[in-house]
């Protein structure tokens, strides 16, 4: 069967882009439309971490516990505002009914065939022309003060393992972990020494993905929101910035802002931002590979010469201005676990949203009008799963067929 020649994708995060490249990559004509500039969304200011190792399903029994928690502290790493308007409240409504071991055992079987062939994709960006590289992270360490708040990833890590994913891993002493991180301070007692995983710089990475593309022969329109898509005929009409342009088929990779399109097209699922905040920081020494304070929910990845913290889960409106109280949040977490490290000299504060589904699974595929395919809905794992995604995605646009890896995450469902 002979596919579609011209393909638009809205949105240049790193799902959009990936899906551009990999349907570039099979002989079709792409059009990106971005309301705003290339990684504009969350592909920017996120903790960057490649760890299909541990990309699992967002509502999990542990999740629920954060949420009440939430309603008695400000502090906390998950806040939920006390006015939640309906569809935020259907939204956790939603969340917490999949937040059970069922759930996420059944939605962690959907996730391991894209956390297998997650790394492999990035590998093909690079090879294939994307002037970016992934960084192994041998030294990826999950940092606790007692070994008693360790157990939770481990028992996490054994949950993946009956699932049918591995991940090597070592345990360490605070000491042993501060000979591999000596940013780490004395009040880490305990660690888990991840294997196998990687990280990079997600916005310059996604930067050279939308240069990759454009050199590829990808029409890269920066600036263009679009404001209307009707099916036509044998495809679609794409309408940005008041010019009705005809595609054979659109790809939404919108993140966070799937939804305004998507309800139309039988996508009823809520996609909630879960804000999450980011800043960088100067550092003595740098550490070799990402730091993660589970108990705290805060994230640090090395960047150049300085350490990215990041953290926070703010169920709000993704236009919603970045709240300095959150960053506080973050500082007030962090400061007691690392050493050597000035949290008060930060740069680049930025606040993005996680595009987050009730059931802890992306929407990638074909909606119910001819033609429009969507790409979004990963949550946590965006930078992680966007590669493999857009391989995917393309397979089945251009082949017109259904892709077996992709049948659990059916955008209608
Ligand atoms: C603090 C934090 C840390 C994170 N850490 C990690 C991590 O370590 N690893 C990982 O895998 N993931 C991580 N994530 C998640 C990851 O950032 C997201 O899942 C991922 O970036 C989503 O990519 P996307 O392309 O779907 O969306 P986005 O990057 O948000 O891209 C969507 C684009 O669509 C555009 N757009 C929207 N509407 C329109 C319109 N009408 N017309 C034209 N353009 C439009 C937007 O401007 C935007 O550029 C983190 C997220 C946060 C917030």
């Amino acid at each position: 069967m002979q596919g579609p020649a011209d393909v638009a994708v809205v949105g240049a995060g790193m799902v959009g882009l990936a899906t551009a490249w990999y349907l570039n990559e099979r002989g079709v004509r792409v059009t990106v439309y971005e309301r705003d500039h290339v990684a504009a969304g969350s592909s920017w200011g996120n903790a960057g971490w490649l760890t299909p190792g541990i990309a699992t399903p967002l509502p999990e029994p542990a999740v629920l516990r954060y949420g009440l928690k939430a309603l008695l502290s400000p502090s906390s790493p998950v806040y939920v505002p006390p006015s939640a308007d309906p569809r935020l409240l259907r939204f956790l409504t939603g969340f917490a009914r999949h937040s059970t071991a069922k759930h996420w055992a059944r939605a962690m079987r959907a996730l391991i065939p894209l956390n297998d062939q997650a790394l492999g994709a990035f590998d093909e960006l690079t090879a294939g022309g994307v002037d970016a590289v992934t960084r192994p992270a041998d030294a990826f360490l999950a940092a606790y003060r007692t070994e008693a708040e360790r157990r939770v990833l481990l028992e996490e890590l054994e949950l993946i393992h009956r699932s049918g994913q591995d991940i090597a891993f070592d345990l360490l002493t605070g000491e042993e972990a501060r000979g591999i991180a000596p940013s780490l301070s004395p009040a880490v007692g305990a660690a888990i020494r991840l294997r196998g995983q990687r990280f990079i710089d997600p916005g310059s990475f996604v930067h050279a993905l939308g240069d990759a593309v454009r050199k590829q022969g990808v029409e890269l329109h920066e600036g263009t929101n679009v404001m209307d898509i009707r099916p036509e005929g044998d495809g679609v009409v794409v309408v940005g910035n008041g010019r009705p342009v005809h595609h054979d088929r659109v790809v939404l990779a919108t993140g966070a802002w799937l939804g305004s399109f998507g309800r139309r097209f039988g996508i009823r699922l809520v996609v909630q931002a879960g804000r999450g905040y980011s800043f960088s920081v100067p550092i003595e020494t740098v550490p070799e590979g990402p730091v993660y304070f589970p108990a705290q929910r805060v994230a640090c990845t090395p960047l150049g010469e300085r350490l990215r913290v990041a953290g926070m889960m703010e169920f709000r409106k993704p236009e919603a201005p970045l709240d300095q109280r959150r960053i506080q949040a973050i500082v007030d977490a962090a400061r007691p676990l690392l050493t050597g490290v000035d949290l008060d000299s930060r740069q680049d504060e930025w606040v993005g949203s996680r595009p987050v589904t009730r059931d802890g699974l992306p929407l990638i595929g074909r909606t119910h009008a001819p033609g429009v395919y969507a790409a979004g809905g990963h949550g946590m794992w965006g930078i992680t799963l966007g590669p493999i995604t857009g391989r995917l995605l393309a397979d089945a646009i251009v082949e017109g067929r259904d892709v077996p890896e992709l049948a659990p995450f059916r955008p209608t469902r």
